[in-house]
C-alpha cells in the first residue's frame, strides 16, 4: 500500500513588512493509513503551518510555499486546483483545532452544522442528514445524542464540544485527520478521554491521524511515530517507543525533562532555557545552539545533517550517535 500523506522538503516563508520569516525550512514527514504520527514542538516551531499547508488553508499572503512537495495518496497537492483542494478537504482530509468554540458556529445547533455539511456535500435530505448527525454524535460518545443534536455549542462542556467537532470533522469520512492541539484547553482527565477517542476512531476507520502538540506527555500512549520540530525543521524522527526510551536529540531531551512527573510532584519542572528563535534571524549552524546544553564550537558554524540512527530514526544533531550510546 502506498503512503497516505507524503510531505517532502517543504519550505514556507512569511513575507511581512518587517522582513521575511523562514517558517518552514525543509520539512519532510509521512503518514501511512491507520497510523498515528505525533508532531511535537514549541509554539512557533512550524507544526501548525505544516498542517495548514497540507490542508490548503495557509494564509497567502503572508504565507508563501517556496519549495517542496505534498502528496496525498500519490496526488500532488501543490499543483492541484483550488476546486480539487476544496473537494479533498472534508472528503479526504479534515482538521480539528484547539478551540472548538470558535470553530463551531454559535448561532446554529450542533446537529444543524453537521447535517448542513451532509446536505451540501452528499446531497442528503434534511431528515437523513439529521439522523446521520445523531449517529455521529453517538459515535463520539456524546450521551443522549438525540437530544443534544438540537442544542447549541455553548450548551456543551469543553470536552463535549471537542467531541462534537470531531464528529463534524468525520462526517464526510476523511482518510486523514489532523488534530492541532486538540486537548490543550481541557483538563487532564478530559484530555486523556479525547486522546482515547481519537485513537479508537483511528483504529476503527483505518484513518491516518496527525496529532500536533507541544506536550510530549499527551501523545505517549497513542503515537506510533513522533517527529520533533524546531525552527521550521524536523530535528528528530523516531518510533514513539524508542524515542521515549532514549531521545536522539538534545531538544527532545529538554522536552522530555519538561513533562510533569507524578514522582517529582512539587518540584520545579526542568524546562528548556531561553526562547525559540526569531524566524527572521535564525541562528547560524544548528538553530538550537543558543539553548543547547550540549553545544560545542562547531554547532555555531555547521548546520547538522540528518543522521540515520537505524530503525528508521533520524536526528539533526552533530553528536546524535554519541547521544544514543551515552546514558
Ligand atoms: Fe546541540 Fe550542537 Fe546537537 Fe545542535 S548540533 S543539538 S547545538 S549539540
Ligand atoms: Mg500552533
Amino acid at each position: 500500500a502506498g503512503r497516505l500523506l507524503d510531505v517532502e522538503d517543504l519550505h514556507v516563508e512569511f513575507r511581512t513588512r518587517d522582513g521575511v520569516a523562514k517558517v518552514l525550512n525543509g520539512v519532510s514527514y509521512h503518514v501511512d493509513p491507520g497510523e498515528t504520527l505525533a508532531v511535537l514542538g514549541e509554539s512557533g516551531s512550524g507544526k501548525s503551518v505544516t498542517a495548514q499547508t497540507v490542508m490548503g488553508i495557509l494564509d497567502t499572503p503572508p504565507g508563501f510555499i517556496t519549495g517542496g512537495a505534498i502528496r496525498y495518496d500519490g496526488e500532488d497537492l501543490l499543483t492541484a486546483t483550488d476546486a480539487r483542494r476544496r473537494e479533498l478537504r472534508g472528503d479526504s482530509m479534515a482538521m480539528i483545532f484547539q478551540d472548538a468554540l470558535s470553530a463551531l458556529n454559535p448561532v446554529f445547533t450542533v446537529g444543524f452544522q453537521i447535517a448542513e455539511q451532509l446536505r451540501l456535500r452528499r446531497g442528503m435530505s434534511r431528515k437523513d442528514a439529521t439522523a446521520r448527525a445523531v449517529e455521529l454524535l453517538d459515535m463520539v460518545k456524546i450521551p443522549n445524542a438525540k437530544q443534544r443534536v438540537k442544542e447549541y455549542p455553548h450548551q456543551f462542556s469543553g470536552g463535549m464540544r471537542q467531541r462534537a467537532m470531531i464528529a463534524m470533522s468525520l462526517a464526510l469520512d476523511p482518510k486523514l485527520l489532523i488534530a492541532d492541539e486538540p486537548t490543550t484547553a481541557l483538563d487532564v482527565t478530559v484530555q486523556a478521554q479525547i486522546m482515547d477517542l481519537l485513537d479508537e476512531l483511528r483504529r476503527e476507520r483505518g484513518m491516518g491521524l496527525i496529532l500536533i502538540t507541544h506536550d510530549l506527555g499527551v501523545v505517549a500512549e497513542v503515537a506510533d511515530r513522533i517527529v520533533v520540530m524546531y525552527a521550521g525543521r524536523i530535528v528528530e524522527a523516531a518510533d514513539a517507543y524508542s524515542l521515549y526510551a532514549q531521545p536522539g536529540h538534545p531538544y527532545t531531551e529538554g522536552l522530555m525533562r519538561s513533562i510533569p512527573r507524578l514522582d517529582l510532584k512539587g518540584q520545579d519542572l526542568d524546562t528548556i532555557k531561553g526562547l525559540p528563535p526569531n524566524l527572521m534571524k535564525i541562528p547560524s549552524g544548528c538553530p538550537f545552539h543558543p539553548r543547547c546544553p550540549r553545544a560545542q564550537d562547531r554547532c555555531q558554524e555547521q548546520v547538522p545533517e540528518q543522521h540515520l540512527l537505524g530503525g528508521g530514526r533520524t536526528s539533526a544533531c552533530h553528536f546524535a550517535e554519541e547521544l544514543m550510546t551515552s546514558e
